[in-house]
């Protein structure tokens, strides 16, 4: 396949020159600085130390009931010896999972637009001073071709992820939301299409995030990488990126902007694992401070082995397992109304372990090579890939895992199409009524995915896993004392009656 032309570029100085709108960054910042205190948070994860168990209980507790922790406890948590109180942390972390979200998980794929990118962070294969990088940047209609393969295996939800560059800027990602929404292919009953697109870009302006706004960007994401000062500015010596402060409020300026599903995330190995654990708190609590509402959801992948970048391997601050599922499990306590991602990155075993402690989204039949869903996935494609990836099974064999666990995979993307989104949403979760909303839309995109796209054996795996849900619904008197467990059936005997998209 041959490369695709990179295109002219813009001035690429005068770009970089102009990204940065100081203004949009003092703004949010309290008596000139950022919510970020290094000392604090180490001295509130030194002061932490030995926690009473009976402080624990009570901060279980306090979680238990849907309540943002705060750091001084988020830090006690942080420092838990006792591995039976970890056991009951593990066991609340669950709980909480069921209590805001039940037993779902949704899927979406990531789709990478291109690798051309003016930033050195020495941990990405992408770094401008790769010089062994294939670079090549989608053109619009390479885009739709990897949404149509997205398309065909049943995938609903993208993520676009770019790097940070004047050929990628605002109206490309615009063009390329545009383009992967007016996707569309038959199934055998009608046609399927991507109905939520989520990006995950560089920080921007107020203006350019409402660009992506008005063509109807799902979520936003971006990942902080790392809250240490110090440590921030070593492993992102120049470009944009160097700019801390402008990373640490782009989530503001979506919520400035009207986006209002924004999503936080730490790059877990850079630094030590307690301190981003905290900060990614903080940046939770700065949000609500300013907008009323938290991030719709919290990433926090691990650092993984990328070529050309000898910073992601052997690093000091690499996480284990033991303390990645730490990390979850507190994550899940200290933010409950938060959505929790779990990435391809990590193997399916580490996948199996932690997502019962409250991941709520993952990705499957993963590719992050530049293409690589609808060209050949040879040698020159993984050379373009960022990173190694942990788990590359499809995700019908997924859906036939969770569903054989008791896991229902939802396809669902009502909320953002129904107006339950930021504040709305939050509030929704926090009370429960979001998820008996979502349990229903569960089931009906289910059925849908389940007679267009899944396998025998998936398909036998899914039905029952449906039939129990139902079951479930009928006893609950939320769905039967309202019109609700009737709109259910109509629904699903219109869905297996051939018509699509239908959400209560
Ligand atoms: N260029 C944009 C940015 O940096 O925000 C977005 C795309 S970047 C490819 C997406 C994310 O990949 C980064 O935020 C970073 O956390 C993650 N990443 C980079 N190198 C990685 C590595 N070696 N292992 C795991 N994740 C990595
Ligand atoms: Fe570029 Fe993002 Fe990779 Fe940094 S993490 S080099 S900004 S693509």
């Amino acid at each position: 396949m041959p490369m695709t032309a990179i295109p002219p570029q813009k001035n690429s100085n005068t770009w970089i020159k102009n990204v940065i709108k100081e203004d949009e960054i003092t703004k949010y910042l309290q008596q000139g600085k950022d919510f970020i205190n290094d000392d604090l948070i180490i001295s509130q994860l030194d002061q932490a130390k030995n926690p009473e168990k009976s402080y624990i209980h009570s901060i279980i507790d306090k979680a238990l009931s849907i309540e943002r922790l705060e750091p001084g406890e988020t830090a006690a948590l942080l420092n838990v010896m006792d591995q039976d109180l970890w056991s009951e942390i593990y066991e609340a972390a669950g709980q909480i999972k069921k209590t805001v979200y039940d037993n779902r998980i949704v899927t979406f794929a990531p789709l990478y637009c291109g690798n051309l990118c003016v930033n050195n962070c020495l941990y990405c294969g992408f770094r401008t001073e790769n010089t062994s990088e294939k670079r090549r940047l989608l053109s619009i209609e390479e885009i739709k071709k990897e949404a149509e393969a997205l398309c065909k295996i049943g995938h609903k939800r993208l993520i676009l992820v770019y790097g940070e560059h004047p050929s990628s800027d605002a109206d490309y990602m615009a063009d390329s939301i545009k383009a992967i929404y007016d996707t569309k292919i038959p199934t055998k009953k009608g046609f399927a299409q991507i109905r939520r697109v989520n990006i995950n870009a560089a920080p921007m302006s107020i203006s350019d995030l409402k660009k992506l706004w008005s063509v109807g960007i799902g979520t936003y994401q971006v990942f902080q990488e790392t809250y240490h000062h110090q440590t921030y500015q070593k492993v992102h010596p120049s470009g944009i990126k160097s700019h801390y402060q402008w990373r640490l409020y782009a989530l503001h300026r979506g919520m400035d902007a009207g986006i209002d599903d924004l999503a936080i995330g730490a790059l877990f190995g850079l630094y030590d694992w307690r301190f981003e654990v905290m900060g990614l708190l903080y940046h939770a609590i700065d949000m609500e401070n300013h907008f009323g509402v938290g991030p719709h959801t919290v990433s926090f992948p691990r650092l993984t082995p990328a070529e050309g970048a000898a910073f992601s391997i052997n690093n000091q601050y690499q996480v284990s397992d033991k303390d990645f599922k730490k990390i979850v499990a507190v994550l899940r306590l200290s933010i409950p109304y938060s959505g929790m991602i779990i990435t391809a990155r990590e193997s399916a075993e580490v996948r199996r372990a932690v997502i019962p402690l409250g991941c709520t989204q993952t990705d499957a039949s993963t590719r992050i090579g530049i293409g690589s869903y609808s060209e050949q996935y040879n040698q020159q494609e993984k050379e373009r890939q960022q990173f190694m990836l942990g788990d590359t099974r499809s995700l019908d064999e997924l859906i036939r895992e969770f569903a054989e666990n008791g896991t229902i995979t939802s396809f669902c993307t009502a909320g953002y199409r129904c107006g339950r989104t930021g504040d709305k949403i939050m509030g929704m979760l926090k009370n429960g009524h979001e998820g008996k909303f979502c349990k229903l839309n569960a089931i009906l995109t289910f059925r849908e995915w389940l007679d267009d796209f899944a396998s025998e054996e998936t398909k036998q795996a899914g039905e029952q896993m449906i039939l129990k849900e139902i079951e479930e619904a009928k006893k609950d008197p939320f769905y039967t004392n309202s019109k609700l467990f009737s709109i259910l059936e109509q629904y699903y005997g219109r869905i297996k009656n051939g018509e699509r998209d239908l959400f209560i």
